[in-house]
């Protein structure tokens, strides 16, 4: 075990699971559980579920995350298993004891962090040695004076400058490749580009954006990223978003790029931030829905910047953030328009900017020549479905309403056109998630545990015997004992380190928690475990009859055919009845 029983139920005891979890998304009691849009997962209706009582964890039905408050930490801040002990250390005023774990993975990047460190210092030092006047020039021919403290902006010289300031440090050559600094020929990666430090919430530097001076640079790369790392996803980050976090308005500013939000910032506006470098993720949502619930889109005023404003808007609108738009004019870009028009104006901008529904229905009707009955017709269609996914049901009225007006049709029959097809979306989210759940419990695709499809029978007793052996730990001692199960009988190799794991923990501490086996496994992992449980636990009988009648099954399994699957015929059922699930109804 990676820390001490004791220490774990002490950490889990002061850190309640609820006050966690809704710090990150806010709960709902319903009966005896608690209920909310799943933070992993875009949906409507809320299938994440969150347990109390002595035993806390945590379930979502929509995409089979579960665990407890520490895997939440884990899969929340896309962190390790040590890091988010750390976290919840920290929050409740506990010291994590430090012995004998292995720590292998999160020294990896702790030595990437330090290295990004070391090496921002070094990059920023550079530029303001005034020793390479080109960089010097760029700053000022950009106007960015201002900005090199403030985001830490730096200059990689060229000639392995870098590389050779780091090994002096002690950093080894393949920690540099590691963390993207240097390529394989231990050559430095960004040399001759102005760089731009990425820092996380927390404040460390997790990467980098480096741009070329050149207007058309040789190798073509306007920006080189750091490219994913084992600090860095660029998926899972945000520019500038360690100084917006602290603005004062109840808003982010989302902007395309980085260069537009220093402009922002540098005008007053200090609540920009942008995706690095991708476009606008759903793993971005969830982070910017942990410090704001409103965003205001500034996007490039050009077609472009338009059609990339259209699927970041229902992003953000499926992770439940009131979304606005700075409609900018055609071809400006933030830091054009300030320049050109000044800072109130774009104040201006901010106070005018439309509703994401306007934008995205004036967007729609474009296309329609509303003069005309036809035109009309197909128009409130189209209407109708954008109007549709608006979650809130005012909000669906007020439109629905507004725009009958406009285009002339009864607010009744638009009204039960949103309804329609608000129907059918829903029945449609619900049927993906079924078959999702099938196509898992199947073992289509099963990532985790990939001898599922292959030994379909076996691995269903042996998901059983996990979820009644959390229940009932003390049937692991008394069915070896008996001769009833060892883990030796368990035929999937998931389940049976899944069966290790848990013999051993209760072996040696009388009881079972899944945090004493989280460091073993990872997110997804924990998640699987704790389905076995949950789907145990809506049973009724989970005696130790029934564990005895599920081993008896699995060790029935064994010797049937030498490739060791179940039988043909069980894999055949199974193609079936997922044709069957897979055919439309209706
Ligand atoms: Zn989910």
């Amino acid at each position: 075990m990676a820390f001490p029983a004791e220490f774990l139920e002490e950490l889990k005891k002061r850190n309640g699971i609820v006050d966690v979890i809704n710090s990150y998304v806010p709960l709902k009691r319903a009966g005896n559980l608690y209920k909310a849009c799943c933070p992993f997962h875009n949906e409507k209706t809320p299938s994440f579920s969150v347990y109390t009582g002595n035993d806390e964890h945590f379930y979502c039905y929509g995409c089979g995350a579960g665990g407890d408050v520490i895997t939440f930490v884990m899969k929340a801040e896309n962190t390790d298993y040590p890091s988010a002990v750390e976290l919840l250390a920290r929050r409740a005023n506990l010291t994590v004891p430090n012995d004998g774990y292995n720590r292998e993975a999160s020294d990896k990047r702790k030595r990437t962090l330090d290295a990004n460190r070391e090496a921002a210092r070094f990059f920023h030092s550079q530029l303001v040695s005034g020793n390479y006047p080109e960089a010097s020039g760029y700053i000022k021919s950009r106007r960015l004076e201002a900005a090199v403290n403030r985001f830490g902006l730096g200059f990689c010289p060229p000639g392995k400058k870098l590389f050779n300031y780091m090994t002096d440090l002690g950093f080894k050559p393949k920690e540099l490749q590691d963390a993207f600094l240097c390529n394989r020929g231990n050559y430095d990666i960004f040399e001759n580009r102005i760089i731009f430090p990425v820092i996380d919430a927390s404040g460390n530097v997790v990467g980098f954006s480096a741009r070329s001076m050149e207007k058309k640079p040789a190798d073509g790369r306007k920006y080189i990223n750091t490219n994913d790392t084992a600090a860095f996803n660029k998926r899972r980050n945000l520019f500038a978003l360690n100084l917006a976090k602290n603005c004062k308005s109840d808003y982010f500013i989302l902007c395309e790029g980085q260069t537009d939000v220093i402009a922002l910032h540098l005008s007053g506006f200090d609540s920009a931030i942008a995706s690095l470098g991708t476009s606008f993720t759903e793993e971005q949502a969830q982070l910017i829905r942990r410090f704001r619930s409103k965003v205001l889109l500034c996007y490039d005023g050009d077609e472009a910047g338009r059609s990339k404003a259209i699927p970041a808007i229902k992003i953000l609108n499926d992770a439940g953030i009131e979304t606005k738009v700075i409609a900018l004019p055609d071809g400006f870009d933030p830091d054009e328009f300030i320049q050109k028009y000044g800072k109130d104006r774009f104040e201006l901008l901010i106070g005018q900017s439309i509703g994401q529904m306007d934008y995205r229905i004036g967007k729609a009707l474009e296309g329609f020549d509303i003069t005309s009955a036809d035109g009309r017709v197909a128009a409130a269609d189209k209407l109708a479905e954008i109007i549709s996914a608006s979650p809130s049901p005012v909000e669906r009225e007020i439109y629905t309403e507004k725009y009958a007006k406009k285009l002339e049709v009864s607010p009744e029959s638009l009204k039960s056109l949103v309804e329609t097809k608000r129907k059918k979306a829903q029945k449609g989210e619900q049927r993906e998630q079924e078959r999702a759940l099938i196509r898992q419990s199947a073992g289509y695709g099963d990532t985790v545990n990939r001898d599922k499809l292959r030994m379909p029978k076996a691995a269903y007793a042996e998901e059983a015997l996990i979820g009644i052996a959390q229940i009932n730990p003390e049937f692991i001692a008394k069915a070896e004992k008996a001769g009833v199960l060892t883990v030796e009988d368990f035929r999937t190799e998931f389940n049976k380190r899944v069966y290790a794991a848990l013999s051993e923990c209760v072996g040696a501490e009388g009881r079972f928690d899944i945090s004493f086996i989280s460091d073993r496994f990872s997110a997804d992992e924990i998640g699987r475990i704790m389905h076995m449980r949950i789907l145990r636990e809506d049973l009724s009988d989970n005696g130790f009859e029934v564990f005895r009648m599920n081993a008896d099954a699995l060790r029935g399994c064994a010797g049937t055919g030498t490739s060791g699957a179940d039988s043909f015929g069980d894999i055949r059922a199974l193609i079936e009845k997922k044709k069957k699930s897979d055919q439309p109804k209706g």
